[in-house]
């Protein structure tokens, strides 16, 4: 099940992330524009973070993870926010793009580079 974030998890949530990446990217800059939600479904069996779904594209979707650990899910949410700007800036094309298979070839690097970055940033380079 989705549920947003309360506000004061939502509060806390940022400003993790803010003091954990000070030099925001601008993909996780992003972040106070775009509605959080907790996923249920996403835990650490099915290892699953986050998403970013095109029937709801102003939010992202994280693990309940987060609540207790945001450290986490910091490049998870660089990662999904770049999708949502890539959403936002393709447009009609990205739908196109998003077709599995394609997907994979046109829009998972960036976001996976972004994700690294951020893990650089955070010293976490070595774990993926
Ligand atoms: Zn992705």
């Amino acid at each position: 099940m989705r549920t947003q974030l309360t506000d004061d998890e939502r509060k806390y949530f940022i400003n993790e992330i803010k003091r954990l990446v000070p030099d925001l990217p601008h993909e996780i800059a992003d972040v106070d524009k775009t509605a959080l939600f907790w996923e249920d479904k996403y835990n650490s069996d099915n290892g699953i973070l986050g998403s970013f779904d095109l029937k709801h594209p102003h939010s992202i979707n994280l693990s309940p993870l987060g609540k207790q650990m945001p450290e986490m899910l910091v490049s998870t949410v660089a990662h999904e926010l770049h999708h949502k700007w890539q959403f936002e800036t393709l447009s009609i094309f990205y739908f196109f793009m998003a077709i599995p298979g394609i997907r994979q070839c046109l829009l998972e690097p960036t976001a996976k580079e972004v994700e690294l970055a951020v893990d650089k940033l955070l010293g976490l380079e070595d774990i993926n």
